[in-house]
């Protein structure tokens, strides 16, 4: 990643505009500095950065050196040298110790055919007859494939397609005589615990040069009157969502929210299972609605947020201060002076506590170590309301736990009469 300015149509947001065109003028409305950016965008920037350090050395560094160092807005800690610069260091090293590989750091690629397309990819690297476009991630929150299963289709990541594409046409000399070109997303720790660091899929020149004639044809649309807009995972970026009509237009179907019946008429209303039925769909499209109304107040909220950050005025609204919260100017010196007054060591320090399941699991990932598993046990904090979709350990309620007593009474009793 550069500094450098953006291109609307670049790498980083073809995935979007490929599936929702009309975003590209919808995101020109939002001033450029409420563009999506947080502490987390600054701890990947920093990171990438880092990693761009550790590549460029011509002698060999320890990673282990850059922890406490600056890059961008973001000291490197040790937590990120292991869980993140290490394990994906060690992958890009190997590939680079390859006798004869060249690589292109930091890159910016221009894209064929479309005016003001370009992007800067992380890495590229070409051993033999090969090509390895490599992008790193250093999120958490969302897992990247190079290519994601979708029903019977797989769908190869846009932004590697991208800057292939755009690396072919830029670096001709580079691809002469490739004849792979391999895709990898280099993500080492998301919040799936099971997942690989290294997602990869091999393409062909073919493949590119279908992705860009496809891209051509979502950036006309993008640039002609009515462009489409559509709602999906590419929407979670997007900078554009407090104002998109697709997820605004929740708000007014929540204002004509309406309960079907007058239940309170009838005591019996509860007496009939399709009337309660019916009542519990309310329930359950009221939720619907109220979940979309929250991601779109969450999304107003940041902006607005960001807004009186840089020092603008949102009118009615202002940023207020949180609770004063007290720290040791200087921890030895307090520990010594305190030492003195009389107070006892466990006064002043807590016990040591072990870290979490997932810290240690993280670790074990990056050094190639396994954890025993019955070292692990787990616990459930409690019930809560979830989607069906996103629920891992369902609750029955009573039908359902009705229903598997009777299922398990009749296959008892069926076994009990043989
Ligand atoms: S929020 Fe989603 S639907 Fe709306 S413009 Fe952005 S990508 Fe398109």
């Amino acid at each position: 990643m550069s500094p450098q300015a953006h291109s609307p149509f670049g790498g980083s947001v073809a995935a979007r505009v490929l599936r929702c065109p009309g975003s590209v003028d919808l995101i020109s409305k939002v001033p450029p500095e409420l563009h999506k950016s947080s502490d987390y965008a600054d701890r990947g920037t920093s990171m990438h950065m880092a990693m761009a350090a550790l590549i460029a050395e011509d002698v060999h560094v320890p990673v282990e050196s850059l922890a406490g160092k600056k890059f961008g807005d973001y000291t490197i800690t040790h937590d990120d040298i292991e869980n993140f610069l290490r394990p994906a260091y060690s992958f890009v090293e190997k590939l680079l110790d390859v006798p004869g590989a060249a690589y292109y750091l930091d890159q910016r690629v221009i894209f064929p055919a479309i005016a003001n397309t370009f992007g800067t990819l992380d890495l590229l690297i070409r051993i033999d007859h090969t090509v390895h476009v490599i992008d790193f991630k250093f999120g958490v929150g969302v897992r990247v494939l190079a290519l994601t299963p979708d029903g019977d289709d797989d769908v190869l990541n846009s932004q590697l397609l991208f800057y292939g594409a755009a690396a072919r046409h830029s670096l001709p000399e580079f691809f002469t005589g490739i004849e792979d070109i391999v895709l990898t997303i280099l993500q080492p720790v998301t919040t799936d615990a099971d997942s690989e660091m290294v997602s990869t899929v091999t393409v062909t020149h073919a493949e590119l040069d279908e992705f860009i004639a496809a891209y051509r044809v979502a950036c006309a649309e993008a640039l002609s009157e009515a462009p489409r807009l559509k709602a999906g995972p590419w929407c979670r970026f997007c900078s554009a969502r407090p104002i998109c009509k697709e997820h605004t237009k929740p708000l007014l179907d929540l204002a004509a929210f309406t309960v079907p019946a007058p239940w309170s008429t009838t005591r019996a209303f509860f007496g009939t299972p399709t009337a309660k039925e019916e009542y519990l769909k309310v329930l359950a499209a009221g939720l619907e609605l109220a979940d979309a109304v929250k991601d779109t107040c969450t999304a107003l909220h940041d902006q607005a947020k960001r807004a009186l950050e840089n020092g603008d005025n949102v009118p009615g609204y202002a940023l207020s201060n949180g609770r004063a919260e007290r720290y040791w100017r200087d921890e030895i010196t307090a520990q010594v002076a305190l030492l003195s007054l009389g107070f006892e060591h466990d006064d002043l320090v807590e016990v040591e506590v072990m870290r979490s399941v997932k810290q240690i699991e993280l670790r074990a990932k990056a050094r190639g170590l396994k954890i025993p598993p019955e070292l692990i046990i787990s616990r459930r904090s409690g019930v809560s309301l979830k989607r069906s979709e996103n629920v891992r350990v369902p609750v029955l309620g009573r039908d359902e736990l009705a229903r598997a007593f009777s299922e398990a009474l009749a296959v008892f009793t069926e076994e009990a009469r043989q």
